[in-house]
């Protein structure tokens, strides 16, 4: 497959999966557009880099399926000048989309073969750094952030990210005690000690492991 033939195969995905299903943020589309999957997916996989699911990555982990990832994008609600943090790299796919909507994307990963991996696939790509840690502790240095995604699923919400999070700020991350009963929330920091909840869909994320998400 060459360059044309991903090319093709992205605008097929943002027209049938994307925009199809709902997603109207037309900056979110274009990010979708300009961000090529196929790089972030192990080389064998390729040929499916723009299937409708997740795929998986090294170390049991998984890349998100595009719709959600565009999901938690228009979430966010990013105009283009925001700091965002970027909970859980995998394969850097959605930092580099959150990339294309922010300003500066701050990436934590907790298994440093990913996160060295994730480095070296967004090298080049300047509004992306990318952390080896425990991101349910979110990255103190950077904070406060306008926004913050966060791609695995804890037992709630960390203290660490809520107190990381800017005023009006937007945090989206799945929240749920199993595999099967998972929620992609939106918090919205309305004052110091206030967040506003808002449920958006039932999802299926691996598990966030840190001090302030499951036992590793
Ligand atoms: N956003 C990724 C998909 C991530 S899958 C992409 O676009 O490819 C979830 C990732 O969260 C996994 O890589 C997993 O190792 C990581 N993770 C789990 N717990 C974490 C923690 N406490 N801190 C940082 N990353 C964590």
């Amino acid at each position: 497959m060459n360059q044309a033939d991903f090319a093709r195969r992205r605008s097929a995905m943002v027209e049938q999966q994307i925009a199809a299903r709902g997603i109207g943020d037309a900056r979110v589309l274009a990010a979708m557009r300009a961000v090529p999957r196929e790089v972030f997916v192990p080389p064998h996989l390729h040929w499916r880099a723009y299937d409708d699911a997740p795929l998986p990555l090294e170390h049991a982990q998984t890349i998100s399926q595009p719709y959600i990832v565009a999901l938690m994008a228009q979430a966010l609600q990013l105009g283009g000048t925001e700091r965002v943090l970027d909970i859980g790299t995998g394969s850097g796919y959605a930092a580099a989309v959150l990339a294309q909507l922010a300003a500066q994307v701050y990436s934590v990963e907790r298994i440093a073969a990913l996160a060295d991996g994730a480095r070296r696939t967004l090298q080049g790509l300047d509004r992306v750094q990318v952390l080896h840690g425990d991101g349910s502790l979110g990255w103190i240095e950077h904070a406060p952030y306008d926004a913050i995604s966060v791609a695995a699923t804890g037992p709630e919400v960390p203290a660490a990210l809520k107190s990381q999070l800017a005023l009006g700020g937007r945090l989206v991350m799945p929240v749920g005690a199993d595999a099967d009963h998972q929620m992609l929330l939106r918090l919205t920091r309305v004052g110091p000690d206030d967040f506003h909840s808002q449920s958006i869909t039932a999802v299926r994320f691996v598990p966030l492991l840190g001090a302030q998400g499951w036992a590793a």
